[in-house]
């Protein structure tokens, strides 16, 4: 039987799985109202986002497509279209002139201004638990997200689960705060460690 078959009586695991995709299509259906005055799909609202948050360093084609989980050659057409729309301008990001860097506008960023809040109907309803229920909830999803990674499910871009400094489990002893940071050589909670990161570094550029 399928979870998705609603006669049929689910366990407490597909409750939550189907639960899960539903909130997925919520959070793409805030994405696409928040763009729609603006004539914006939520790739292109990711890529903006991606392009205002990310460290400088991977603010290129190449960049978008590790974010949007897509070819080099499709993120290329995501970015040419931002480009057209003088949302996004290319320039040359360093001493090697190969490496061309992606930057917003000025009207690029005032778009991000206004779509950056396609979230804020999720927020409420996460705001509608007790903090009790939020800690809790944030933990569990901290645990999901991880295994998804894990799972190759989920990007590991920018986050300590990825980073070379990170230290998983440094700190058995506290469990507030297992994990340590050795960039910055301090312990991390849990709930640290699936957030972008200014100072990350991927594990594989180690040496
Ligand atoms: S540098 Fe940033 S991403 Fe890397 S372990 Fe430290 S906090 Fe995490």
């Amino acid at each position: 039987m399928s979870p998705f078959d609603p006669r049929y009586r689910r366990s407490p695991t597909e409750r939550s799985a189907v639960a899960l995709y539903r909130v997925a299509q919520a959070i793409e259906a805030l994405f696409r109202k928040r763009g729609k005055a603006f004539r914006l799909t939520p790739t292109q609202i990711d890529t903006l986002l991606f392009l205002k948050y990310a460290r400088p360093g991977v603010r290129t084609v190449g960049g978008v497509a590790q974010r949007l989980g897509v070819t080099y050659a499709t993120a290329s057409v995501v970015v040419d279209g931002l480009e057209r729309r003088g949302l996004v301008a290319r320039r040359v990001a360093g001493p090697d002139l190969r490496v061309v860097g992606l930057a917003l506008t000025e009207q690029g960023m005032a778009r991000v201004a206004e779509v950056e809040g396609a979230l804020d109907g999720l927020l409420a309803a996460i705001g509608e638990l007790t903090p009790n229920e939020q800690a809790h909830f944030d933990q569990m999803l901290q645990v999901l997200v991880r295994s998804l990674q894990r799972a190759g499910a989920v990007q590991v871009y920018e986050m300590c689960w990825g980073c070379q400094f990170f230290r998983p489990n440094a700190h058995p002893d506290n469990p507030a705060t297992p994990h340590h940071c050795a960039f910055v050589d301090a312990p991390l909670a849990d709930g640290d460690t699936t957030f972008e990161c200014p100072d990350f570094v991927p594990a594989t550029a180690r040496e």
